[in-house]
C-alpha cells in the first residue's frame, strides 16, 4: 500500500526539513509548492510571474493555480511509493482537489501530521532563516505576520477536515530536529 502524508504547520515550523529527510527515510516523493512556485519564478515562467505578487505579500496564490500545478507533478510521478506534500493542502477546495485526485488511482492520504510552533517563535525562525534562504517574504516582519494570519485564517481548516475521520495528528515542532523526525518517524511506522 502507498503511504502519502500532509506535513501540516505554519510557515516556518519546519516541515520542509522534516519532508525532505522522512522523503528519504521512507521513499517517498517531497512535494512542496513552495518550492515549485518558487523554481517558476526563478525559470520566469509565467506561472512563476503570475505567482509571485501572492508571494511577495504573504498571500495565497489561487486555488485555480495551485491545483493544476500540483496535479501535473502528482501526475508526472505514477510510480512512486507515495507522496509526502508539504506547504498543501492550504485550503479546503485543495483538500477536495487532492482527495479526488487521489482516489481518481485508488488511493488516499493516509495521514497528516501538524507541526505545532507558536507565532513568536515563528517570526524569529523566519528573521533568521532570511539571512541564509534569500527570501524576500522572509525578511520582513509584516510579511512573515501577514503569512501566519492566512495561515490561521485559511490553512488552519485543513486540519479539522482530515480529523473528522481521524486522519490528522499533531506534535510539538519546538525542540530539537533529530528528536522530532524521531516523533515523526513513529507517526509514520504506524503505517507501515
Ligand atoms: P511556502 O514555501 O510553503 O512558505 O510558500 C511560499 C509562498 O508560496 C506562500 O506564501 C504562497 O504565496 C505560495 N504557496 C505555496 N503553497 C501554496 C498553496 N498550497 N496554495 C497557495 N499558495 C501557495
Amino acid at each position: 500500500m502507498k503511504i502519502n502524508l500532509i506535513l501540516f504547520g505554519p510557515p516556518g515550523s519546519g516541515k520542509g526539513t522534516q519532508a525532505q529527510n522522512l522523503a528519504e527515510k521512507y521513499n517517498l516523493l517531497h512535494i512542496s509548492t513552495g518550492d515549485m512556485f518558487r523554481e517558476e519564478l526563478k525559470a520566469e515562467t509565467p506561472l512563476g510571474l503570475e505567482a509571485k505578487s501572492y508571494m511577495d505579500n504573504g498571500h495565497l496564490v489561487p486555488d485555480s493555480v495551485t491545483i493544476g500545478m500540483l496535479n501535473h507533478r502528482v501526475e508526472v510521478n505514477p510510480d512512486v511509493d507515495g507522496f509526502i506534500f508539504d506547504g498543501f493542502p492550504r485550503t479546503i477546495p485543495q483538500c477536495e482537489a487532492l482527495d479526488a485526485l487521489l482516489a481518481s488511482k485508488g488511493q488516499s492520504i493516509s495521514k497528516l501530521i501538524m507541526l505545532v510552533v507558536d507565532e513568536d517563535e515563528i517570526v524569529k525562525r523566519l528573521q533568521k532563516r532570511a539571512m541564509v534562504s534569500g527570501r524576500s517574504d522572509d525578511a520582513d516582519e509584516n510579511v512573515i505576520r501577514n503569512r501566519f494570519q492566512v495561515y490561521r485564517d485559511q490553512t488552519t481548516p485543513v486540519y479539522d477536515y482530515y480529523a473528522t475521520d481521524g486522519r490528522s495528528t499533531k506534535i510539538e515542532g519546538v525542540g530539537n530536529i533529530e528528536d522530532i523526525f524521531a516523533t515523526l518517524s513513529a507517526e509514520v511506522d504506524q503505517l507501515v
